[in-house]
């Protein structure tokens, strides 16, 4: 994977497939934003790109991850496997977490996420008591360090608990101050789950920002906290600013309770975000067999008008020990388990990977369209379902209408004519 460095202010693609639309597509870019997108493009770019059929969707969007706590698998691996190992062998990660350490894993994974053609990223940050405000000094200076490749918002996040945590309210205002774009938490840690919503959103309300929660995670009996959020979204005039990760609880509603659900989400403009590879590993653990898959069936939210999308959320820690920040793959995982085999199903799926989940976090000029930011990714597929299907690594990634990275395989196929020209010849290198 190389980091492709390029003057150009103009960039034409040609000879591109688009999700949804037949025929071939030619893409304009100036000055980061998209100009136009037709058939053919008489005008000349400083640099044109021949997709040569290849598919050309939006940058990837991984709106929900935790560049603080990922890429901790090497230091701990998983002994049991269990929520409450990683509840409690976290933490004790968490001790020992510095703003160098934080700074070398989220590096890693912000690259990677790059290559793979993400392009805009909602990370969540942890502040609490215990690591005051050490990863919001390290990841506040990764937003500038890396915008050339992505553009990445920082949701200050109190994992632990507010009500139960004396001086979180006051940290999570530092932290704020410190470049926080968004404020969240995890209710369901809380004693008491409604209070620790109503403070988030005095919180946003304060700093005039989004807010993110951690929401109806668990498979246990408790009631759903998604009314009081709905409650306080409608009272505080926050429609359109509220996005709820995992919500695996939807998973277990008959239709016309999760339809009454879907109602509610849309009159307060809420969007939901399913992060299926935390949720397939982690829910359902108490099933003997026949176990539940506890991922949020988007899928149905999406088609009753409900703002959806898909994101990574862990990368190899105790909470998900697998992935490597490859939004594309967790696509694939989510057709999988939702059951989504249709060609417009995958167009589905991929704009809950790139357009639906940017506006799930509140960003709405994203999309192949005139006007639009010019942050794309070309496939190494003719289509949705292709794409969905093999998850090509090969891909051109643009950012602000330049190119940020290319990967390429290669693959050689040892015949046996090959293996016996080598024989004679000696392959390059061979002694
Ligand atoms: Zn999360």
């Amino acid at each position: 994977m190389d980091k492709v460095s390029n003057v150009a202010t103009t960039l034409k693609i040609v000879d591109a497939a688009l999700t949804g639309q037949d025929g071939r597509w030619s893409i304009a870019m100036e000055g980061g934003v998209i100009t136009e997108v037709a058939p053919q493009i008489e005008a000349e770019a400083q640099l044109t790109l021949n997709a040569k059929g290849r598919l050309v969707m939006p940058g990837l969007v991984d709106g929900h991850l935790h560049l603080d706590k990922a890429l901790l698998l090497a230091q701990h691996p998983a002994q049991t496997g269990t929520f409450q190992e990683a509840l409690t062998e976290t933490g004790n990660l968490k001790r020992g977490f510095t703003v160098e350490d934080i700074q070398c894993r989220a590096r890693e994974v912000i690259e990677r996420e790059i290559s793979f053609g993400t392009t805009l990223m909602r990370s969540h940050v942890e502040v609490d008591p215990m690591l005051q405000l050490t990863a919001m000094e390290a990841l506040v200076p990764l937003k500038q360090e890396y915008a050339w490749g992505l553009t990445l918002q920082l949701a200050v996040f109190a994992q632990e608990g507010i009500t139960n945590q004396p001086g979180t309210v006051d940290l999570l205002q530092r932290a704020m101050t410190l470049g926080g774009d968004v404020i969240g938490s995890a209710p369901y840690v809380d004693p008491e789950p409604e209070q620790n919503i109503r403070i988030i959103f005095d919180l946003a309300q304060e700093f005039d920002c989004d807010v993110d929660f951690h929401l109806d995670f668990l498979d246990d009996d408790a009631p759903l906290l998604l009314p009081t959020v709905v409650a306080e979204t409608l009272k505080r005039g926050w429609q359109g600013r509220v996005c709820l990760g995992h919500m695996t609880k939807l998973a277990g509603l008959p239709p016309p309770a999760l339809q009454e659900m879907a109602v509610m989400l849309c009159d307060a403009g809420i969007s939901i975000l399913a992060l299926p590879a935390t949720d397939l590993y982690m829910m359902g653990r108490k099933d003997t067999h026949n176990v539940r898959r506890g991922v949020a069936p988007i899928h149905t939210l999406m088609n009753y008008g409900v703002t959806v999308g898909v994101a990574t959320n862990n990368i190899q820690n105790l909470f998900t020990p697998f992935g490597d920040g490859d939004v594309l793959k967790i696509c694939t995982l989510l057709a999988q388990t939702l059951q989504l085999g249709t060609a417009k199903s995958h167009i589905q799926c991929l704009e809950m990977a790139t357009t639906a989940a940017a506006k799930a976090i509140g960003v709405q000029n994203y999309g192949v369209a005139p006007g639009n930011i010019a942050d794309l990714v070309l496939i190494n597929a003719k289509s949705a379902s292709e794409t969905i299907s093999m998850v090509p690594i090969e891909r051109t990634v643009i950012k602000g209408g330049k190119i940020v990275a290319e990967t390429h395989a290669q693959s050689i196929r040892f015949s046996p004519e090959l293996t016996q020209q080598l024989t004679h010849h000696k392959a390059p290198g061979a002694s």
